[in-house]
């Protein structure tokens, strides 16, 4: 056999081994950056040698290209254009980078953004015209990206052990929420923030220390909920969103995140915001009040001899409050707010969490005290992920 021949049967046997432990692995397909919309994008694998391959099913070996080789990834129509310096190297319909080892790191830059990921990233053209970019990743490395996104650089492992069962349970829960565009999950809140990988190390020993980790209800995967703050009270998923969910209702919290940065907060609004609450034919406003619900959230609003039930969350997003937890007073045309919590306040508080933490209380105890009745266990669904 010719040396090239001799090479290619090499790299078919490692790729053989890699998508036969990946087949027993448990990883995910993360969209990325589909926020900016990109066009192009310049990938760099500092300390690995990376397979391009043309499709990801029946794989075909086009290029491989040397450790600290940067190149770019150009949208043209809908071909992927492989660029170093101003020559084309190869062109694709889908282009499918793979790492000659397991959970190698690349960068990912643009003008607009730059990411650091690790494993497989798939490039095709998404029908609105934009680069579809695709991170395959084990889960539990990101889960350590997410983790870190969503609570931050803490110090508090069982918080950061607590964030890590809710994201993983959301991701299996979630899974199939993209599909049909080719992937699992975003990186974006619609789905769960994921902006780079995760180096710091609380946060990496927390996810691996909790490994296949989820929480549950009556033998379902719940739906993990969590915000910045709660404000002293979680919020009942039935009065922000009409949904009578038994684990996700007001939990007093005031012993944990009081005194924390987002518990209180207050603004001053002009008087016509305000106003923007009171539907139009209501032509008197001057009698308008609100009845709170049990967690202190405006339940009811009150005006003249009607009465509107409004949740949650239309409070806090039509007058951009961090907040629904308010209590106001109307003074000279202006409403003076006091509020407290960020966010819509529904299951799991971080700040809470990070309090309880403090106090030594564990994961197991913090993710039982604001999601009632759960347990917490092992799910398979994700290995019959495709
Ligand atoms: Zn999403
Ligand atoms: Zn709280």
């Amino acid at each position: 056999m010719k040396i090239k021949q001799i090479y290619f049967v090499v790299v078919y046997f490692i790729l053989f081994i890699l998508f036969s432990l990946h087949a027993h692995g448990r990883e995910v397909k993360i969209g990325l950056w589909s926020d900016i919309e990109p066009k192009s994008v310049r990938y760099h694998s500092e300390k690995h040698e990376v397979w391009l391959f043309e499709g990801t099913q029946n794989a075909q070996l086009k290029k491989t290209l040397h450790k600290d080789t940067p190149f770019s990834i150009k949208l043209s129509g809908k071909k992927i254009e492989l660029y170093q310096g101003s020559d084309v190297l190869e062109t694709f319909d889908t282009l499918y980078i793979y790492p000659n080892a397991i959970h190698a790191d690349f960068t990912l830059k643009n003008p607009y953004r730059t990411g650091n990921y690790k494993g497989k990233l798939i490039c095709y053209a998404h029908t609105n015209g934009y680069l579809t970019l695709v991170n395959e990743i084990d889960i539990e490395w990101y889960l350590c990206g997410v983790v870190e996104s969503e609570i931050g650089r803490i110090k508090q492992t069982e918080a950061l052990k607590a964030q890590t069962l809710c994201a993983r349970t959301y991701v299996i829960r979630g899974y199939k929420r993209h599909l049909q565009e080719g992937f699992h999950l975003c990186d974006q809140q619609h789905c769960q923030a994921y902006k780079s990988v995760s180096t710091y190390k609380p946060v990496i020993d927390a996810v691996f220390a909790t490994k296949g980790e989820v929480i549950m209800y009556q033998g379902k995967l719940i739906d993990a909920l969590f915000s910045a703050c709660c404000g002293g009270v979680t919020a009942d998923a039935q009065e922000v969103w009409n949904k009578d969910i038994p684990y996700l209702k007001p939990v007093l919290d005031g012993k944990y995140c009081q005194g924390s940065k987002n518990f209180k907060w207050s603004i001053c609004l002009p008087y016509s915001e305000w106003r923007k609450l009171i539907p139009a034919e209501d032509s008197i406003p001057s009698i308008l009040y609100y009845i709170p619900d049990q967690s202190g959230r405006p339940h009811k609003i009150l005006y003249r001899n009607t009465e509107s039930i409004m949740n949650d969350n239309t409070v806090r997003t039509q007058l951009r409050l961090r907040s629904a937890k308010i209590k106001y007073t109307i003074q000279n045309g202006s409403v003076w707010i006091e509020g407290y919590g960020f966010g819509h306040g529904v299951g799991l508080c971080q700040e809470g969490a990070i309090g309880m933490a403090k106090q030594g209380f564990t994961y197991q105890n913090i993710v039982k005290y604001y999601y009632k009745d759960v347990i917490l266990g092992y799910d398979t669904e994700m290995d019959t992920v495709e």
